[in-house]
Parts: structure tokens; sequence; C-alpha cells
């Protein structure tokens, strides 16, 4: 039976009953069920075989809808949702505990809220009179999808249907934000770059190298990672055998690679275009006929930086 479809009816309807669903989003694909029913979300935390100590994001379709279940939103998580809502920017905000259960936020005090900027996924968001619990729908530890073939091909046998809404056009997971002792503090680099949300709240402070930080569990060390070991250029063993190597670059060719193996996320330079490619061409590379991936470095600025932090991640 195909589970891809358009049917945002029928997804509501799932997804009302406490199944799982996978929602489109400009950031990665996500695998989504009522946030309220943990009956409903601990069902995503088994189709991933993720550990219950990795929380989960809420999204909802406006910030009207996010007081139902947040205790108070600040005046500077408000300019940022008015910055840059809907958009690939999560805010950890204080969670009201009659409605959002332990499981989604791992016990913590904070709840993560996302408002997605995808047409069909704010559609479905307006059918239902509950958020969508929803991590990125991948297995645990492997690369997030950006198209609905792409859930389809590690978790088609645990959801119960995938609304196609066209490859994500931001292509990373989104910018997570949080707030401690009157500082913005970043704890994970997303598709909202860092300059950006500095342009609207001043200086912010990035902490996204905690590994054991139960708050951002999306800082695990190894994740996001292919099926094939990755390098970062120049750090590949001596010796390595090229005619056996794949290579992910920027918008240069690898001199030793053949080129049948290599793939250039933006020929034209551009880093947006990159970001938006890099999770497929990492899925590509489980597909080709090599031992090894070497990436390049990406400029450490706008969503390079969140390119450069997914890499490194998936060379572990
Ligand atoms: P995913 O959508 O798969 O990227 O996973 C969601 C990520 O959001 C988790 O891995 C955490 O890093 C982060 N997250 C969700 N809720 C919280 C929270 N309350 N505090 C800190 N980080 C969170
Ligand atoms: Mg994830």
């Amino acid at each position: 039976m195909d589970k891809i479809g358009t049917d945002i009816t029928r997804a509501a309807s799932i997804l009302a009953q406490g199944g799982l669903v996978g929602i489109p989003t400009e950031t990665v694909y996500g695998l989504a069920a009522n946030a309220f029913s943990p009956e409903a979300v601990v069902k995503i935390f088994e189709a991933k075989k993720r550990p219950l100590f990795d929380p989960l994001i809420v999204h909802t379709h406006s910030l009207e809808a996010a007081l139902v279940f947040v205790t108070a939103i600040p005046n500077r998580a408000r300019k940022i949702f008015d910055a840059f809502a809907p958009g690939p920017i999560t805010i950890l905000l204080e969670r009201n505990k009659e409605k959002i259960p332990d499981l989604v936020t791992s016990g913590l005090d904070t709840v993560a809220v996302r408002i997605p900027n995808h047409p069909v996924t704010l559609n479905l968001l307006q059918e239902l009179n509950f958020p969508l619990a929803a991590p990125s729908a991948n297995p645990f530890g492997y690369v997030s999808p950006t198209t609905a073939q792409h859930v389809q091909q590690h978790l088609g046998a645990e959801v119960d249907y995938i609304l196609d809404g066209g490859a994500s056009e931001v292509g990373l997971e989104s910018t997570i934000v949080g707030f401690e002792d009157g500082k913005v503090i970043i704890y994970r680099l997303g598709g909202l770059s860092v300059e950006d949300i500095e342009g609207v709240v001043g200086k912010v402070e990035l902490q996204v190298n905690s590994s054991s930080d139960p708050r951002a569990p999306g800082q695990l060390k190894s994740h996001y990672a292919p099926g094939k070991k990755l390098y970062l250029e120049g750090s590949e063993p001596k010796g390595s055998d090229y005619s056996k190597a794949a290579y992910i670059g920027f918008d240069n060719l690898h001199k030793d690679i053949k080129p049948e193996n290599q793939l250039l996320l933006s020929k034209g330079g551009n880093i947006n275009e990159a970001a938006q490619k890099l999770f497929a061409a990492l899925r590509k590379t489980d597909a080709l006929d090599v031992d090894i991936v070497i990436s390049a470095k990406f400029p450490e600025s706008g969503l390079g930086m969140a390119i450069n932090d997914r890499l490194k991640r998936a060379a572990g």
C-alpha cells in the first residue's frame, strides 16, 4: 500500500487517533504524533529507536496556539518569533506541565517550540486541536530526511502515512535557542544563521559542543552519519585509496577522486543551496562503490557553520 500522499484530512484523522505521520517542513521531514498524548508520542521513540532522554520539538501554527502549552512567552522569544517564524528556529520555553507530558521533554522544565514554514504542515496544524511532537523522521543516529521518499526508505513500515510536500527547502534542522541568566544561548546550529539571530537580539552565546548535556542531545557526537566512514578533508588516513573514496564538495572538485564519485553541493558557491543538498548527498554516498567519504570544509559563516557542524558529527 502506498503510504505517501497529499491528503491532509487523512493525515489529521490518523494523528487524532494516535497514529504517526511523516510531515514535510522547510528544515527536514518530521515524524509527528499528538504532543498531548503520551501513548502517541511513545510510538515516535519506538519507531526511531530513539533514547527516551532525547527530547522532541513541538510544532504549532502560531504563538497564540503555543500559549496553551507554555507558561509564558518572554519578550525576547516573541521578538525572535516575530522576526523569523514561521521559519527554521526553535525556542525553548517554560512548559505547561498539565499539557505537555514528561515524555516529550524528557522531563525537562522547558519545551522546544517551533512554527514550521511549510504550507502543507501549517494547514495540517490548523486542522488539529493539538500541537505535533516531531523529531526528524530518520532512524536515530542516521542522516535526516529531506524528501518523503527518504522517510519511506527507512521508516516506511513504522509510519501510518507520509505527507508529501516536496524536497525541504532549507535542508538543515532548525536552530535551537534558549535563555539563561539573561543571555540568549544557541544550543544547536541550524537553518537560521547566528548572524540573523544576532541582528534581532544582539550578541548570543554558542553552547553547541556539550555532548553529554541533556539539554541538547541533538549534539551527540556521532549523529547525522551515513553508512560509510566519513572524514573531513585533510583528516583522512595517510595512504587512503582515493579510487575507493567519494567526495562531498562545495564548488570545487577534489583532484584525486574520480569525478563520478564526487558530489558538489553548489557549483555556483551558494551556501544556502549547499545546505539544501547536504543530507541527500550524504545518503547518495551509501549507494556508491566506495569505502570512505571525504567532505570539504565549508566557509564558517551563514549556514556554513551548521553544515560544518553536521559534517563533524557525521565524522564522529
Ligand atoms: P530532532 O528534531 O530530531 O533534531 O531532535 C530534537 C532536538 O531538539 C533534540 O535532539 C534536542 O537537541 C532538542 N530539544 C528538544 N527539546 C529540548 C529541550 N526542552 N531542551 C533542550 N533541547 C531540546
Ligand atoms: Mg534528529
